[in-house]
């Protein structure tokens, strides 16, 4: 299927701690529903041994999504959260085994379905990253191109026999290169050619995109709770450290610590976020962009421009590597938003293709190798901390190049570096909770407390 921006890197809008397991879990129960055609009835889902859903599909939100996609509720319904209790209210049973055969891809869900009629359909699905999905297989059948059935759960319609600007990221590129294109303009193109869509709406959606992100600061800001969590409320405390000289006055980068925890805690609260390009790394592009833009005051062309070249930087990681914690570790995700967002402070600035290549390239060098190892299961620890230091990486990446530092590699180069990477990452460092802070003491005595009624 036809990559696109708008449904593979500057969303989902979403709610839930993971945009690869809620999102893209509603997105295949509400696969399951339209195809079905009728009322889930009963449903029963394996995964395989050695994924990383084995482990993880109730702490992120896997088993809480694809509930709310089997009841055709929406990602941004607040009655996600309670989904699955709404399903045995409603008579669907959903079932879980863990079972062999193995599979290829780590985030695989083999389903079988049955509908209030007797109709029953089974399927197998991937999540890639970032929400998006893919259909493999549909009542034993291997489905070659999934657009038409993937095309029913994404906002963007995709066309599916398409000539594309460029098709991979070392042709976006050369088309940036020497002056040629401005990042934002081909970024515009190649949605116009992917999707079935205006550029009034492409501009449209670019703002929605800011928009929402806003929205989920400020919902931050204002404070949060939820009681499946690990950390409370934090955003408060630079502030008051500010006002009391306990922490130093440090600017913009201050700002940013706050802007960057509001939009993670309105995110561990169920409240609605842009996963661009994940869940996990929703505070990475919209922090760093609301704390910039209060600041800087730019226009509102000037945020749609820095959008696009934040989508363009994302759509080339994702041609070229992904965003899969489960695929390549903790760089996929933030690594790749620190350098969405280095794109995107560059081109506020007015830096021309190449310096906001460089921006990216910088940015996504700095962040190679580093590992997915969530406590308890949640996207929380050290996500908070990761989200931050992306959000400074960028910042001080897209200075760097518009000052006139030196990328030394250029930006495809880096993602096929990224890529070489994610493949020689171990099993543990790839979002199963069996490697690096996840199996720490600390981290166990928290999974202890926060334990599911039933594990
Ligand atoms: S460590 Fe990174 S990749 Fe893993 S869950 Fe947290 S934000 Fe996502």
């Amino acid at each position: 299927m036809v990559k696109s921006i708008f449904n593979n890197v500057l969303g989902p809008v979403m709610i839930g701690p993971s945009s690869s397991h809620t999102a893209a879990s509603v997105r295949i129960g509400r696969l399951v529903r339209s195809l079905l055609n009728e009322e889930p009835l009963h449903v029963r889902v394996r995964f395989a041994p050695s994924g990383s859903l084995a482990s993880t599909y109730r702490g992120q939100g896997s088993a809480m999504g694809l509930a709310a996609g089997l009841l055709g509720l929406e990602m941004t319904d607040r009655r996600v959260a309670d989904s699955e209790k709404t399903a045995i209210e409603r008579g669907l049973t959903i079932e879980y085994t863990i079972a062999g055969p193995e599979a290829d891809h780590p985030n695989t869900y083999f389903i079988e379905s049955k509908g209030v009629s007797g109709k029953e359909i089974s399927l197998t699905a991937l999540s890639t990253g970032g929400g998006v999905i893919r259909l493999v297989s549909l009542n034993g059948r291997e489905v070659t191109d999934d657009t038409e059935y993937v095309n029913m759960v994404m906002p963007f319609p995709v066309r599916s026999s398409v000539s594309l600007p460029f098709t991979n990221h070392h042709e976006a590129y050369k088309l940036l290169s020497g002056g040629g294109a401005s990042v934002s303009a081909l970024a515009e193109n190649y949605e116009l050619a992917a999707c079935n869509v205006d550029i009034e709406k492409i501009k449209g959606a670019a703002l929605d995109v800011y928009r929402v992100m806003t929205e989920s600061e400020h919902r931050g800001r204002s404070g949060t709770s939820y009681s499946d969590r690990i950390l409370p409320g934090q955003s408060h405390l630079i502030e008051e450290g500010l006002r009391d000289a306990r922490v130093p006055d440090a600017g913009l980068i201050n700002d940013i610590i706050v802007s960057v925890t509001s939009v993670m805690e309105c995110k561990s609260s169920m409240g609605v976020i842009v996963a661009a390009p994940t869940a996990g790394s929703c505070g990475v592009l919209a922090g760093t962009l609301a704390a910039i833009v209060r600041r800087f005051d730019y226009s509102s062309v000037m945020v749609e421009e820095g959008m696009m070249a934040a989508g363009l930087t994302g759509l080339m990681i994702d041609m070229g590597a992904g965003f899969a914690g489960e695929e390549g570790g903790c760089q996929y995700e933030c690594g790749s938003a620190s350098a969405m967002t280095a794109a995107a402070l560059a081109s506020l600035s007015g830096g021309s293709s190449e310096i906001i290549m460089a921006a990216a390239s910088m940015a996504l060098q700095n962040m190679l190798g580093l590992i997915c190892d969530p406590v308890a299961d949640r996207v929380e620890v050290p996500c908070l901390g990761k989200n931050i230091s992306a959000s400074l990486n960028a910042v001080a990446s897209a200075n760097m190049a518009l000052g006139g530092f030196r990328q030394v590699i250029p930006f495809p180069e880096v993602i096929d570096a990224m890529l070489e990477v994610a493949t020689s990452l171990d099993r543990r460092y790839r979002c199963t909770c069996l490697g690096g802070l996840s199996v720490t003491p600390a981290a166990k005595q928290i999974e202890k407390k926060l334990q599911f009624p039933g594990d």
